[in-house]
């Protein structure tokens, strides 16, 4: 019998523009321009991620030839296919299935013999195997499900690819080529079984830790610091502070070593206030995500907690705040709807996410709004991307009204706070100066950090908090990082409140940090020259009725397990971006 080979790959491009098979709006392949920093033009950092899980997968076989191809367009899609492959798995998520379809009505008519393995969020489709044509569906954890169906162990131990995150960043238009960041998996999941959230529903309200303890992740830490020379890593697990004993584990681990590492990470309030925000800024969290969803605290995450107080503690000790909220509630009407936005922008977090309520298919809303008569009926699975129309009847609002009004909160955050990159420069200079004051108290006071109760107190026996100086001083590195696009924030800010906010930042960097040096003058003008380019494209872009420059991201190819010898992992070059459809740009 002919050995297993296996290509991963993820639906083709380009992404973002509506076709037969997708969506523009709410649909390209990027987190921030899509959701986060949208109606912010120029100033939206656009940046695509590698897509993780395939990796992941990819690196836990350990018999089979295993290509991933991410981002691909059609035809490097029917090309690769040509390479004599026994086995395709197409990952996607709901709103992709007509692009998987595609995928997988073209290998059943010129490949027949090859089988089809479908995964990811799109599982969840309730009639999928009618829409998609396929062998096999793994719903669950993939790992072991690969490993048990290629005849592998399924509880060999995990080995955790190592990668940067970012598979092309653009800032102000200027492409960044260095990823100074990597990317770590702990886990799939999370246990607060929120009612609308697919993450946790798909693993039936359970978490599947891959890296449990403290150590496990440190490892991960070590080995992208050793291989790709990063020291800031993206932790994607929806719930990392959940598991409080393996972070306690992880800060033990860097100041055994010595080694400050620095972490965005995912987080509900609650494990936040658990921890406390001085545990979190030791252990080098710059960035948090945290899903606070509606000032009526509807679910159990946010109950009893002062969520402004969070996040201004956390902002104030130089954590960046990604917040999220829920937009067309149930129990929103016109007048609660826009109180509800009020509050999100009130928080004044560095960046937020308006998101419609979803009733997704596997989710327990969604089974409750099917028994109601609630949901449009046929509403196609393309749409339910949470930026335009609601899939479902709301008593107060049309379906077609929603995406406006989401428009339209998106705007109203972006005028008030100003953009969201000259926010997190505020916020990272605010923490450096607070972390040094802080440790100046300490030094007076005699405080030193109980590991055990994650609180600075008075010791009998105080000890010089070398490990703190190591993170302020990264804290001063991540700010100089963000001084340069002071200037372009200010130029093309949108209005004079902001553009204000921006000569304030610029004072408080010169405060903490003395004058710029003439490197960091040269650095931010020719930062605005980039920016002025990507204004004037924007202004072309919208002369033609389109909303913005749409890019694409990179296609790329990895084989693992080859035949040859040597290196189990063989990376191709990137195949060259002429490939791409340059048109418009998703999640
Ligand atoms: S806390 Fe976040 S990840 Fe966890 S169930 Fe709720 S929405 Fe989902």
């Amino acid at each position: 019998m002919r050995p297993a080979k296996l290509l991963l790959t993820t639906i083709f491009g380009p992404y973002g523009i509506k076709n037969k098979y997708a969506e523009g709006l709410g649909m390209q392949m990027e987190l921030f321009n899509n959701q986060i920093t949208r109606e912010q033009g120029v100033h939206s950092p656009r940046t695509n991620f590698f897509t993780f899980p395939l990796y992941f997968l990819a690196e836990n076989l350990s018999s089979v030839s295993t290509t991933v191809l991410d981002f691909p367009t059609w035809r490097a899609f029917v090309r690769e296919l040509k390479k004599g492959y026994t086995h395709v798995g197409i990952s996607f998520v709901q709103q992709n299935v007509l692009k998987a379809k595609r995928m997988a009505e073209y290998l059943r008519k010129n490949y027949p013999e090859i089988k089809i393995i479908v995964g990811g969020y799109g599982t969840m489709l309730p009639d999928l195997e009618d829409i998609v044509p396929c062998d096999e569906i793994c719903r669950g954890e993939g790992v072991s499900w690969l490993r048990e169906y290629f005849g592998e162990n399924p509880d060999a131990p995990i080995k955790h690819p190592i990668m940067h995150g970012v598979s092309q960043k653009y800032l102000y238009g200027f492409r960044e080529v260095i990823d100074d960041s990597g990317m770590i998996f702990p886990g799939l999941g999370c246990t607060n079984g929120c009612f609308f959230c697919s993450t946790s529903n798909k693993f039936n309200n359970s978490y599947i830790p891959f890296l449990p303890t403290g150590e496990s992740v440190f490892a991960v830490c070590e080995e992208g610091q050793e291989q790709l020379g990063v020291d800031g890593f993206a932790i994607i697990d929806e719930n990392f502070l959940k598991m409080p004993d393996r972070a306690r584990d992880l800060l033990a681990n860097m100041e055994y070593h010595r080694q400050p590492y620095s972490f965005a990470v995912f987080s509900s309030a609650e494990t936040i206030t658990e921890v406390g925000v001085d545990f979190l800024v030791r252990l080098g969290v710059c960035l948090i995500w945290v899903g606070v969803e509606s000032e009526k605290t509807l679910f159990s995450k946010v109950k009893d907690i002062d969520v402004r107080s969070l996040v201004a503690e956390l902002q104030a000790k130089g954590i960046t705040v990604v917040s999220s909220s829920i937009l067309f509630a149930e129990h929103h009407d016109k007048k609660t709807l826009e109180q509800e936005i009020d509050w999100a922008i009130d928080l004044g977090t560095d960046l937020h996410q308006f998101m419609q309520l979803i009733p997704f298919p596997g989710t327990p809303l969604y089974t409750r709004y099917v028994a109601e008569g609630k949901m449009i009926p046929d509403f196609p699975y393309t749409k339910l991307h949470g930026q335009d129309e609601l899939a479902f009847y709301h008593p107060h609002f049309t379906s077609r009204e929603a995406g406006k009004i989401t428009r339209k909160a998106f705007r109203r955050k972006y005028e008030t706070d100003g953009p969201g990159v000259l926010n997190m420069a505020h916020t990272v200079i605010r923490g450096y100066e607070t972390a040094r004051a802080d440790m100046e108290f300490r030094e007076e006071t005699g405080l030193s950090w109980n590991p055990g109760t994650l609180r600075y107190e008075r010791s009998g026996n105080y000890q010089p908090d070398e490990f703190m100086k190591l993170r302020i001083e990264k804290m001063r590195q991540r700010a100089l990082e963000f001084r340069p696009i002071i200037l372009s924030s200010r130029i093309f800010a949108p209005n004079n409140d902001c553009r204000k906010k921006a000569a304030q930042v610029a004072t408080l960097y010169n405060e903490a940090l003395g004058t710029p040096t003439l490197q960091e003058r040269v650095k931010s003008f020719a930062l605005v020259g980039f920016a002025t380019i990507e204004w004037f494209r924007i202004q072309v872009k919208r002369l033609f009725g389109k909303r913005e420059i749409l890019r694409q991201p990179p296609i790329r190819r990895v084989e693992y397990n080859t035949e040859s010898s040597a290196p189990s992992r063989v990376e191709a070059a990137e195949i060259p971006t002429g490939l791409q459809h340059r048109c418009n740009p998703s999640t």
